[in-house]
Protein backbone atom coordinates (compact mmCIF):
# COMPACT_ATOMS: atom_id res chain seq x y z
CA UNK A 1 0.00 0.00 0.00
CA UNK A 2 1.25 3.37 -0.77
CA UNK A 3 0.85 6.39 1.63
CA UNK A 4 1.91 10.01 1.12
CA UNK A 5 1.83 12.69 3.54
CA UNK A 6 0.10 16.29 3.34
CA UNK A 7 1.63 17.92 -0.12
CA UNK A 8 0.02 21.25 -0.09
CA UNK A 9 -2.17 23.11 2.44
CA UNK A 10 -4.75 23.83 0.02
CA UNK A 11 -5.53 20.37 0.38
CA UNK A 12 -6.03 20.74 4.03
CA UNK A 13 -8.12 23.95 3.70
CA UNK A 14 -10.76 22.05 1.53
CA UNK A 15 -10.75 19.01 3.52
CA UNK A 16 -11.47 21.15 6.67
CA UNK A 17 -14.86 23.07 5.32
CA UNK A 18 -15.46 20.00 3.57
CA UNK A 19 -15.97 17.89 6.84
CA UNK A 20 -16.55 20.25 8.97
CA UNK A 21 -13.47 21.56 10.93
CA UNK A 22 -12.70 24.98 9.54
CA UNK A 23 -14.77 27.67 7.69
CA UNK A 24 -13.97 30.70 6.48
CA UNK A 25 -15.77 33.50 8.67
CA UNK A 26 -18.59 35.23 7.98
CA UNK A 27 -18.62 33.31 4.38
CA UNK A 28 -21.37 34.35 3.13
CA UNK A 29 -20.62 37.94 3.24
CA UNK A 30 -17.12 36.59 1.10
CA UNK A 31 -15.34 36.32 4.48
CA UNK A 32 -12.66 38.53 6.30
CA UNK A 33 -9.10 37.74 5.79
CA UNK A 34 -6.91 35.46 7.50
CA UNK A 35 -10.02 34.49 10.45
CA UNK A 36 -11.27 31.23 10.63
CA UNK A 37 -14.07 29.43 12.46
CA UNK A 38 -14.00 26.13 13.83
CA UNK A 39 -16.99 23.80 12.98
CA UNK A 40 -18.39 21.14 15.24
CA UNK A 41 -15.18 18.87 14.37
CA UNK A 42 -12.41 21.49 14.38
CA UNK A 43 -13.93 22.43 17.77
CA UNK A 44 -13.76 19.29 19.63
CA UNK A 45 -10.17 18.75 18.18
CA UNK A 46 -8.86 21.95 19.63
CA UNK A 47 -10.98 21.38 22.91
CA UNK A 48 -9.21 18.01 22.75
CA UNK A 49 -5.66 20.23 22.39
CA UNK A 50 -6.38 22.30 25.10
CA UNK A 51 -7.97 19.87 27.82
CA UNK A 52 -4.74 17.53 26.98
CA UNK A 53 -2.48 21.23 27.99
CA UNK A 54 -4.50 22.18 30.90
CA UNK A 55 -4.15 18.40 32.72
CA UNK A 56 -0.65 18.32 31.75
CA UNK A 57 -0.06 21.99 32.96
CA UNK A 58 -2.41 22.39 35.94
CA UNK A 59 -2.93 18.81 37.20
CA UNK A 60 0.06 18.90 39.63
CA UNK A 61 1.14 20.63 42.81
CA UNK A 62 3.21 23.18 41.14
CA UNK A 63 1.19 24.64 38.88
CA UNK A 64 -2.07 27.02 39.25
CA UNK A 65 -5.00 28.04 36.52
CA UNK A 66 -6.63 31.39 36.22
CA UNK A 67 -8.44 32.97 33.32
CA UNK A 68 -7.46 36.74 33.38
CA UNK A 69 -9.71 39.39 31.80
CA UNK A 70 -8.75 40.34 28.06
CA UNK A 71 -8.75 44.01 28.25
CA UNK A 72 -5.96 45.14 31.05
CA UNK A 73 -5.11 48.08 32.44
CA UNK A 74 -3.33 50.44 29.75
CA UNK A 75 -0.41 50.93 31.75
CA UNK A 76 0.54 47.16 31.85
CA UNK A 77 1.39 47.67 27.94
CA UNK A 78 3.72 50.33 29.13
CA UNK A 79 5.54 47.84 31.62
CA UNK A 80 5.77 44.94 29.36
CA UNK A 81 7.58 47.12 26.44
CA UNK A 82 4.49 46.62 24.30
CA UNK A 83 3.69 49.94 23.86
CA UNK A 84 7.03 50.93 22.60
CA UNK A 85 8.65 47.87 21.42
CA UNK A 86 6.13 45.58 19.59
CA UNK A 87 6.74 46.54 16.36
CA UNK A 88 7.22 44.94 13.25
CA UNK A 89 9.53 46.50 10.13
CA UNK A 90 6.87 47.41 7.47
CA UNK A 91 6.95 48.26 3.87
CA UNK A 92 4.34 48.84 0.84
CA UNK A 93 4.30 48.66 -2.42
CA UNK A 94 4.39 51.71 -3.91
CA UNK A 95 1.95 50.13 -7.21
CA UNK A 96 -0.30 48.21 -5.63
CA UNK A 97 -0.14 49.02 -1.82
CA UNK A 98 0.39 45.19 -0.97
CA UNK A 99 2.07 45.59 2.79
CA UNK A 100 4.88 42.97 3.68
CA UNK A 101 7.14 42.32 6.67
CA UNK A 102 10.50 43.93 5.76
CA UNK A 103 12.07 40.98 7.44
CA UNK A 104 10.25 38.57 5.57
CA UNK A 105 10.67 39.46 2.10
CA UNK A 106 13.72 40.61 -0.25
CA UNK A 107 13.58 44.32 -0.73
CA UNK A 108 15.82 43.97 -3.91
CA UNK A 109 13.54 41.21 -5.61
CA UNK A 110 9.83 42.49 -7.36
CA UNK A 111 6.33 42.74 -5.58
CA UNK A 112 5.21 39.10 -5.20
CA UNK A 113 1.55 40.80 -5.80
CA UNK A 114 1.97 42.80 -9.02
CA UNK A 115 5.77 41.86 -9.77
CA UNK A 116 6.34 45.69 -10.19
CA UNK A 117 10.35 46.11 -9.06
CA UNK A 118 11.68 48.65 -7.08
CA UNK A 119 8.55 49.88 -5.61
CA UNK A 120 8.61 49.63 -1.75
CA UNK A 121 8.37 52.03 0.59
CA UNK A 122 11.31 52.29 3.23
CA UNK A 123 10.69 50.01 6.00
CA UNK A 124 8.79 52.13 9.02
CA UNK A 125 7.63 50.50 12.66
CA UNK A 126 4.19 49.30 12.79
CA UNK A 127 2.59 48.70 15.87
CA UNK A 128 0.84 45.29 16.30
CA UNK A 129 -1.81 45.98 19.27
CA UNK A 130 -5.59 46.47 18.49
CA UNK A 131 -6.85 49.57 20.00
CA UNK A 132 -10.48 50.09 20.96
CA UNK A 133 -12.51 52.53 23.34
CA UNK A 134 -13.94 51.58 26.86
CA UNK A 135 -17.18 53.03 27.76
CA UNK A 136 -19.52 55.42 25.97
CA UNK A 137 -17.30 58.09 25.88
CA UNK A 138 -14.91 58.75 22.71
CA UNK A 139 -11.88 59.93 24.63
CA UNK A 140 -7.71 59.41 24.81
CA UNK A 141 -8.10 58.17 28.63
CA UNK A 142 -10.72 55.36 27.44
CA UNK A 143 -8.63 53.77 25.14
CA UNK A 144 -7.80 50.15 25.97
CA UNK A 145 -5.82 47.67 23.96
CA UNK A 146 -6.93 43.30 23.08
CA UNK A 147 -4.03 41.80 24.98
CA UNK A 148 -1.33 40.56 22.53
CA UNK A 149 -0.48 37.90 24.15
CA UNK A 150 -2.02 36.46 27.91
CA UNK A 151 1.25 36.23 29.65
CA UNK A 152 1.22 39.67 31.32
CA UNK A 153 -2.69 38.54 32.88
CA UNK A 154 -0.50 36.20 34.34
CA UNK A 155 2.09 38.11 36.05
CA UNK A 156 0.35 41.18 37.19
CA UNK A 157 -1.43 38.36 39.05
CA UNK A 158 1.25 36.99 40.66
CA UNK A 159 0.76 37.95 44.36
CA UNK A 160 -2.57 37.19 43.96
CA UNK A 161 -2.31 33.73 42.89
CA UNK A 162 0.91 33.17 45.42
CA UNK A 163 -0.80 34.36 48.68
CA UNK A 164 -4.72 32.72 48.00
CA UNK A 165 -3.14 29.53 47.24
CA UNK A 166 -0.03 29.81 49.85
CA UNK A 167 2.37 28.76 47.24
CA UNK A 168 6.00 28.46 47.78
CA UNK A 169 8.49 28.97 44.81
CA UNK A 170 9.09 27.09 42.17
CA UNK A 171 5.53 27.54 40.82
CA UNK A 172 3.71 28.26 37.89
CA UNK A 173 0.61 29.61 36.80
CA UNK A 174 -1.05 28.84 33.49
CA UNK A 175 -3.47 30.21 31.56
CA UNK A 176 -5.71 29.67 27.59
CA UNK A 177 -6.90 32.40 25.88
CA UNK A 178 -7.64 34.45 23.34
CA UNK A 179 -4.70 36.91 22.19
CA UNK A 180 -4.73 38.96 19.00
CA UNK A 181 -2.34 40.68 16.66
CA UNK A 182 -2.63 43.14 14.03
CA UNK A 183 -0.02 40.96 11.97
CA UNK A 184 1.46 42.46 8.65
CA UNK A 185 1.22 39.43 6.79
CA UNK A 186 -0.86 36.95 8.07
CA UNK A 187 -1.86 33.59 6.59
CA UNK A 188 -1.02 30.08 5.45
CA UNK A 189 -4.54 28.63 7.04
CA UNK A 190 -4.54 28.81 10.93
CA UNK A 191 -0.80 29.75 11.19
CA UNK A 192 -0.45 33.30 11.35
CA UNK A 193 -3.66 35.22 11.75
CA UNK A 194 -4.79 38.55 13.87
CA UNK A 195 -7.24 36.64 16.49
CA UNK A 196 -5.41 33.11 18.11
CA UNK A 197 -5.48 31.32 21.13
CA UNK A 198 -2.63 30.84 23.49
CA UNK A 199 -1.81 28.31 26.05
CA UNK A 200 0.93 29.85 28.16
CA UNK A 201 2.57 29.37 31.85
CA UNK A 202 4.95 31.29 33.83
CA UNK A 203 6.92 29.14 36.31
CA UNK A 204 8.24 31.27 38.99
CA UNK A 205 11.88 30.11 40.59
CA UNK A 206 14.67 31.49 42.70
CA UNK A 207 17.40 33.62 40.65
CA UNK A 208 19.98 30.83 39.76
CA UNK A 209 17.63 27.99 39.59
CA UNK A 210 16.14 28.97 36.01
CA UNK A 211 18.40 27.00 33.85
CA UNK A 212 17.96 23.44 35.27
CA UNK A 213 13.75 24.59 35.34
CA UNK A 214 14.53 25.28 31.76
CA UNK A 215 15.63 22.07 30.77
CA UNK A 216 13.16 20.48 32.65
CA UNK A 217 10.49 22.13 30.57
CA UNK A 218 11.89 21.80 27.43
CA UNK A 219 10.97 18.06 27.78
CA UNK A 220 8.06 18.22 29.77
CA UNK A 221 6.50 20.00 26.17
CA UNK A 222 7.81 18.19 23.75
CA UNK A 223 6.96 15.44 25.30
CA UNK A 224 3.68 16.81 25.54
CA UNK A 225 3.63 17.53 21.73
CA UNK A 226 4.96 13.49 21.00
CA UNK A 227 1.78 12.65 23.68
CA UNK A 228 -0.36 14.13 20.98
CA UNK A 229 0.65 12.05 18.63
CA UNK A 230 2.70 14.12 16.51
CA UNK A 231 5.67 12.27 14.28
CA UNK A 232 9.62 12.71 16.05
CA UNK A 233 10.86 13.60 12.52
CA UNK A 234 8.66 16.64 12.08
CA UNK A 235 9.75 18.26 15.16
CA UNK A 236 12.50 20.06 16.30
CA UNK A 237 14.64 22.66 18.79
CA UNK A 238 15.28 25.95 17.08
CA UNK A 239 17.70 27.56 20.11
CA UNK A 240 17.64 31.24 19.98
CA UNK A 241 21.26 32.57 19.38
CA UNK A 242 22.68 35.61 21.26
CA UNK A 243 21.75 37.94 18.57
CA UNK A 244 18.14 36.93 18.43
CA UNK A 245 17.02 36.83 21.97
CA UNK A 246 14.87 39.30 23.31
CA UNK A 247 16.55 42.01 25.50
CA UNK A 248 15.10 40.36 29.15
CA UNK A 249 15.80 36.93 28.03
CA UNK A 250 18.91 34.65 29.12
CA UNK A 251 17.46 31.60 27.19
CA UNK A 252 15.05 30.79 24.19
CA UNK A 253 13.85 28.07 22.55
CA UNK A 254 11.54 26.98 20.06
CA UNK A 255 9.71 23.32 19.68
CA UNK A 256 8.99 23.55 15.64
CA UNK A 257 6.90 21.43 13.35
CA UNK A 258 7.71 20.64 10.09
CA UNK A 259 4.78 21.90 8.16
CA UNK A 260 3.95 21.71 4.00
CA UNK A 261 4.98 25.32 4.35
CA UNK A 262 8.50 24.59 5.59
CA UNK A 263 9.70 24.42 9.74
CA UNK A 264 7.80 27.04 11.81
CA UNK A 265 7.60 27.64 15.50
CA UNK A 266 4.92 25.87 17.38
CA UNK A 267 5.97 26.85 20.78
CA UNK A 268 8.36 29.21 23.04
CA UNK A 269 10.04 28.35 25.85
CA UNK A 270 11.75 31.42 27.41
CA UNK A 271 13.71 32.31 30.30
CA UNK A 272 12.78 35.55 31.01
CA UNK A 273 14.65 36.71 33.97
CA UNK A 274 12.66 38.87 36.41
CA UNK A 275 12.23 41.05 33.51
CA UNK A 276 8.45 41.51 33.65
CA UNK A 277 7.77 41.80 37.44
CA UNK A 278 10.60 44.32 38.26
CA UNK A 279 8.74 46.19 35.42
CA UNK A 280 5.20 45.83 36.80
CA UNK A 281 6.56 46.53 40.13
CA UNK A 282 8.09 49.81 38.53
CA UNK A 283 4.98 51.17 36.73
CA UNK A 284 2.59 50.05 39.45
CA UNK A 285 4.64 50.88 42.55
CA UNK A 286 3.70 47.73 44.27
CA UNK A 287 5.95 45.55 45.60
CA UNK A 288 5.93 42.11 43.80
CA UNK A 289 8.79 40.63 45.83
CA UNK A 290 8.84 36.67 47.01
CA UNK A 291 9.55 35.86 50.87
CA UNK A 292 12.06 33.33 50.88
CA UNK A 293 11.33 31.77 54.12
CA UNK A 294 13.46 28.83 52.73
CA UNK A 295 16.35 31.63 53.07
CA UNK A 296 16.53 33.80 55.88
CA UNK A 297 13.41 35.51 54.57
CA UNK A 298 15.45 36.81 51.95
CA UNK A 299 12.88 39.03 49.51
CA UNK A 300 14.06 38.85 45.69
CA UNK A 301 11.33 39.45 42.66
CA UNK A 302 11.53 35.76 41.09
CA UNK A 303 13.12 34.58 37.54
CA UNK A 304 10.98 33.38 35.17
CA UNK A 305 10.63 30.28 32.83
CA UNK A 306 7.91 30.57 30.56
CA UNK A 307 6.31 27.60 28.25
CA UNK A 308 4.08 29.76 25.25
CA UNK A 309 2.15 28.16 22.64
CA UNK A 310 -0.34 28.56 20.03
CA UNK A 311 -2.97 26.64 20.61
CA UNK A 312 -4.20 27.24 17.14
CA UNK A 313 -0.89 26.42 15.31
CA UNK A 314 -0.93 22.97 17.71
CA UNK A 315 -4.15 21.88 15.61
CA UNK A 316 -2.83 23.19 12.63
CA UNK A 317 0.15 20.82 13.29
CA UNK A 318 -2.12 17.95 14.48
CA UNK A 319 -4.14 18.39 11.09
CA UNK A 320 -1.24 18.26 8.82
CA UNK A 321 0.04 15.41 10.68
CA UNK A 322 -2.76 13.39 11.00
CA UNK A 323 -3.03 14.00 6.85
CA UNK A 324 -2.60 10.34 4.52
CA UNK A 325 -3.58 9.72 0.94
CA UNK A 326 -3.13 6.23 0.31
CA UNK A 327 -2.88 4.37 -2.68
CA UNK A 328 -3.18 7.39 -4.94
CA UNK A 329 -4.38 7.18 -8.35
CA UNK A 330 -6.17 3.99 -7.75
CA UNK A 331 -9.81 4.49 -8.07
CA UNK A 332 -10.84 1.84 -5.92
CA UNK A 333 -8.63 1.77 -2.93
CA UNK A 334 -7.41 5.17 -2.92
CA UNK A 335 -8.60 6.90 0.25
CA UNK A 336 -7.52 10.34 2.40
CA UNK A 337 -6.95 9.24 6.54
CA UNK A 338 -6.86 11.18 9.32
CA UNK A 339 -4.84 9.15 11.57
CA UNK A 340 -5.49 11.27 14.59
CA UNK A 341 -3.99 10.02 17.97
CA UNK A 342 -7.01 8.66 19.78
CA UNK A 343 -6.78 11.11 22.69
CA UNK A 344 -7.31 14.36 20.15
CA UNK A 345 -9.45 12.90 17.74
CA UNK A 346 -12.78 14.65 17.56
CA UNK A 347 -15.16 11.55 17.40
CA UNK A 348 -14.08 8.64 19.19
CA UNK A 349 -16.28 5.80 17.26
CA UNK A 350 -19.32 5.85 15.05
CA UNK A 351 -22.59 3.73 15.38
CA UNK A 352 -23.53 2.13 12.06
CA UNK A 353 -26.75 0.35 11.48
CA UNK A 354 -26.57 -1.56 8.60
CA UNK A 355 -29.72 -0.35 7.31
CA UNK A 356 -32.78 2.05 8.73
CA UNK A 357 -34.69 -0.50 10.20
CA UNK A 358 -35.99 -0.42 12.80
CA UNK A 359 -34.94 -3.83 14.35
CA UNK A 360 -31.37 -2.55 14.00
CA UNK A 361 -31.46 0.60 14.98
CA UNK A 362 -32.78 0.04 18.60
CA UNK A 363 -29.64 -1.95 19.44
CA UNK A 364 -27.91 0.36 17.83
CA UNK A 365 -29.36 3.25 19.57
CA UNK A 366 -29.04 1.57 22.47
CA UNK A 367 -25.29 1.00 22.16
CA UNK A 368 -24.79 4.93 20.88
CA UNK A 369 -26.01 5.72 24.63
CA UNK A 370 -23.89 3.75 26.04
CA UNK A 371 -20.53 4.73 24.38
CA UNK A 372 -21.85 8.51 24.49
CA UNK A 373 -21.43 8.29 28.37
CA UNK A 374 -18.16 8.23 27.94
CA UNK A 375 -16.95 9.30 24.75
CA UNK A 376 -17.95 11.55 21.93
CA UNK A 377 -19.05 9.28 19.49
CA UNK A 378 -21.68 9.65 16.04
CA UNK A 379 -24.25 7.46 15.17
CA UNK A 380 -24.39 7.35 10.95
CA UNK A 381 -27.23 6.35 8.73
CA UNK A 382 -26.72 8.23 5.78
CA UNK A 383 -25.37 6.63 2.77
CA UNK A 384 -23.81 2.71 2.16
CA UNK A 385 -21.16 1.46 4.06
CA UNK A 386 -18.63 2.18 2.04
CA UNK A 387 -19.37 5.81 1.70
CA UNK A 388 -20.13 5.84 5.78
CA UNK A 389 -16.55 4.75 6.62
CA UNK A 390 -15.08 6.79 3.79
CA UNK A 391 -16.65 9.95 5.37
CA UNK A 392 -15.36 8.65 9.08
CA UNK A 393 -11.71 8.14 7.76
CA UNK A 394 -11.54 11.82 6.58
CA UNK A 395 -12.59 12.94 9.78
CA UNK A 396 -10.03 10.39 11.58
CA UNK A 397 -12.51 8.43 13.94
CA UNK A 398 -10.54 5.52 15.22
CA UNK A 399 -13.27 3.12 15.20
CA UNK A 400 -16.44 2.13 12.89
CA UNK A 401 -19.13 0.04 14.68
CA UNK A 402 -21.73 -1.87 12.66
CA UNK A 403 -24.66 -3.18 13.24
CA UNK A 404 -26.18 -6.06 11.06
CA UNK A 405 -28.22 -8.63 10.80
CA UNK A 406 -26.12 -11.15 12.52
CA UNK A 407 -26.75 -8.84 15.49
CA UNK A 408 -29.93 -9.62 16.03
CA UNK A 409 -28.63 -13.65 16.59
CA UNK A 410 -25.19 -13.10 18.03
CA UNK A 411 -25.83 -9.86 20.12
CA UNK A 412 -22.24 -9.09 18.43
CA UNK A 413 -21.23 -6.32 16.29
CA UNK A 414 -18.05 -5.89 14.07
CA UNK A 415 -15.86 -2.86 14.97
CA UNK A 416 -13.80 -1.68 11.97
CA UNK A 417 -10.39 -0.18 12.49
CA UNK A 418 -9.50 3.28 10.62
CA UNK A 419 -5.84 2.75 10.29
CA UNK A 420 -5.20 -1.26 9.24
CA UNK A 421 -9.21 -1.28 7.89
CA UNK A 422 -9.12 -4.73 9.93
CA UNK A 423 -12.69 -5.93 11.44
CA UNK A 424 -13.18 -7.52 14.70
CA UNK A 425 -16.74 -9.36 15.74
CA UNK A 426 -17.10 -8.03 19.32
CA UNK A 427 -19.94 -8.73 21.91
CA UNK A 428 -22.41 -5.94 22.35
CA UNK A 429 -21.61 -6.18 25.81
CA UNK A 430 -18.09 -6.15 25.32
CA UNK A 431 -17.92 -2.73 22.94
CA UNK A 432 -17.20 -0.20 25.49
CA UNK A 433 -13.87 -2.36 27.70
CA UNK A 434 -12.75 -2.89 24.20
CA UNK A 435 -12.41 0.61 23.19
CA UNK A 436 -11.07 1.50 26.07
CA UNK A 437 -8.63 -1.13 25.99
CA UNK A 438 -7.29 0.22 22.72
CA UNK A 439 -7.21 3.52 23.79
CA UNK A 440 -6.03 3.43 27.51
CA UNK A 441 -8.63 5.87 28.74
P1 LIG B 1 6.18 34.56 15.25
O1 LIG B 1 7.69 34.66 15.23
O2 LIG B 1 5.63 33.37 14.49
O3 LIG B 1 5.47 35.84 14.96
P2 LIG B 1 6.37 34.95 18.06
O4 LIG B 1 7.76 34.50 18.32
O5 LIG B 1 6.02 36.38 18.01
O6 LIG B 1 5.81 34.22 16.76
P3 LIG B 1 5.35 34.38 20.64
O7 LIG B 1 5.11 35.79 20.97
O8 LIG B 1 6.49 33.68 21.29
O9 LIG B 1 5.42 34.21 19.07
O10 LIG B 1 3.99 33.58 20.87
C1 LIG B 1 3.97 32.26 21.35
C2 LIG B 1 3.20 31.34 20.42
O11 LIG B 1 1.95 31.92 20.04
C3 LIG B 1 3.91 31.06 19.10
O12 LIG B 1 4.83 30.00 19.24
C4 LIG B 1 2.76 30.67 18.20
O13 LIG B 1 2.43 29.30 18.37
C5 LIG B 1 1.61 31.49 18.72
N1 LIG B 1 1.37 32.68 17.87
C6 LIG B 1 2.03 33.85 17.89
N2 LIG B 1 1.53 34.70 16.96
C7 LIG B 1 0.53 34.03 16.35
C8 LIG B 1 -0.39 34.37 15.30
N3 LIG B 1 -0.39 35.56 14.74
N4 LIG B 1 -1.28 33.43 14.92
C9 LIG B 1 -1.31 32.21 15.50
N5 LIG B 1 -0.48 31.84 16.49
C10 LIG B 1 0.43 32.73 16.91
Amino acid sequence: MSESNLKSMNELVSLSKRRGFLFQSSEIYGGLASCWDYGPLGVELKNNVKNRWWKAMTFREDVEGIDASIFMHPTTWKASGHIDGFNDPMVDCKACKARYRADQIELTKPCVTCKAEGQFTEPRDFNLMFKTQMGAVEDPSAMVYLRPETAQGIFVNFLNVQSTMRKKLPFGIAQIGKAFRNEISPGNFIFRTREFEQMEMQFFVKPGEQKDWMEQWKELRLNWHLGNGLRKEKLRWHPHGENDLAHYADAATDIEYEFPIGWGEMEGIHSRTDFDLAQHQKFSGKKLEYVDQMDGNKKYIPYVIETSVGCDRAVLALLCDAYRLENEGDKDNERVVMKFHPSVAPIKAAVMPLMKKENLEEPARKLFAELQQHYKVEYDTSGSIGKRYRRQDEIGTPFCITVDYDTLEDHAVTIRDRDSMTQERVALDQVKKYIQDKFGF
